[in-house]
């Protein structure tokens, strides 16, 4: 591992296509070889008291014995992104719910609390506050960004503070400086999730956060064709979790594990595309009549702008705005569009749109979308690898239609 261009002096675009990789692969194979197993064999008795007696046992690096324990291919990513995140070891998820829900299953005990921040995923949210309470295990949220509201929810007996960066579909961007502050005063641990952001525009890790949790599903699969997730940290934070998720088993399969080092390779190439075309969006939209509000944290209008500015190398790949128009025109508005899907996700090669009120939440009341600030007008417009100036000119012609409308 020593040889291969982990360390920061490398650019992460070096690091996309090589960190954490073995220079040796089976086969000489180039690429790291798929390997579709359940189960790993034993020659023989001696075979099998080497491997009982091997001190290195559930270690990633140790031999396996089955498939719920690791998987090589999966180990190979698992390697790139704890380099790319600057952890010491990641461990690789079927989706981004099971990361984020293993993780927290593996620090949080009944008559344990935990404090996250508003703004966040809405499952994360309701495994949050609905799941993890019928286990004893009490939370509260705070306004993201409130440092008074965080060290007011602090309590005895909390452990954690969970955030997202940035968050969805606001795009807040919390100090992650300060909230490390706040957690290390108390002596919790600092869970935030980075997927809208992806290593290249930002790694928590370095401003002292714990741990780092990613649907992969989005920038890191980046090709809207898996469902991933991962957690990367340091060691003594990851081994717990991973004896976690050997019992309960959220597995990620080696065929997607493939998928993603593929898609690694290119995820400085896409992101930093996404950033440069998202940031013209969000000021061609800010000059728009229609237009209410833009929120991308690239913009100095953006509450977090300042923060954002000093902890990202780049804004992200996704703008939210709000439309002059009620829930229906503005569906009206997003099915003039000709080159983005109606869909909720994001991170992949084709731009996608979501109206929160009609798809995220469209389970919940209106009131019940008021109180989380779903706004009805709302969109949440994630890039692709498109052309900018293509999506502006697409958007042009929803906003000539609406403008038509009165
Ligand atoms: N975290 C964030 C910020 C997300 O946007 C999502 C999904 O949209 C998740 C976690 C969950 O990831 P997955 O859908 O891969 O389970």
């Amino acid at each position: 591992m020593t040889d291969t261009p982990d360390q920061p002096k490398f650019s992460i675009s070096t690091r996309c296509v090589h960190a954490g990789e073995e220079r040796k692969k089976a086969y000489h194979s180039l690429i790291d070889p798929i390997v579709p197993t359940s189960t790993y064999m034993f020659e023989d008795y001696d075979d099998i008291m080497r491997f009982t007696s091997d001190k290195n046992q559930g270690n990633p690096t140790a031999r396996l014995d089955y498939g719920r324990y690791g998987n090589p291919t999966t180990r190979a990513v698992e390697r790139r992104l704890a380099a790319l995140e600057g952890g010491q070891d990641a461990l690789l998820f079927s989706s981004g719910m099971a990361a984020v829900t293993t993780t927290l299953l593996s620090f949080l005990k009944a008559g344990d609390h935990f404090v996250y921040t508003d703004d966040i995923y809405r499952k994360t949210r309701e495994f949050s506050r609905d799941f993890l309470s019928r286990y004893g295990v009490e939370s509260s949220v705070v306004p993201v960004g409130d440092a008074t509201a965080m060290k007011d929810a602090i309590r005895a007996n909390t452990r954690l503070i969970v955030s997202e960066i940035p968050t969805n579909p606001y795009l807040r961007v919390p100090d992650l400086d300060e909230l490390v502050a706040v957690a290390r005063r108390h002596k919790l641990l600092t869970l935030v999730d980075s997927t809208f952001a992806t290593p290249v525009n930002l790694r928590p890790l370095e401003h002292g956060v714990d741990l780092v949790v990613h649907s992969g599903t989005k920038y890191i699969g980046g090709h809207h064709d898996l469902l991933s997730g991962v957690v990367i940290g340091g060691k003594a934070l990851v081994d717990p979790i991973r004896e976690h998720a050997n019992l309960m088993g959220p597995v990620a399969d080696p065929f997607n594990a493939y998928l993603l080092l593929r898609g690694l390779k290119t995820l400085a190439l896409r992101v930093r595309h996404q950033n440069d075309a998202a940031l013209k969006m969000a000021q061609y939209l800010s000059r728009q009549p229609l237009v209410e509000e833009v929120y991308y944290p690239g913009l100095e209008s953006h509450p977090d702008h300042k923060a954002a500015a000093r902890q990202m190398s780049g804004f992200g790949g996704v703008v939210s705005f709000t439309l002059r128009a009620d829930l229906r025109g503005t569906a009206q508005f997003l099915d003039r569009l000709k080159i983005p899907f109606i869909t909720p996700s994001l991170g992949g090669a084709e731009s996608l749109v979501n109206q929160p009120a009609l798809l995220s939440y469209y389970s919940i009341s209106a009131e019940d979308r008021a109180a989380l600030g779903i706004k009805d007008n709302l969109v949440r417009y994630a890039l692709g690898f498109e052309d900018a100036g293509d999506l502006i000119a697409d958007l042009q012609t929803a906003f000539d239609w609406l403008e038509k409308q009165g």
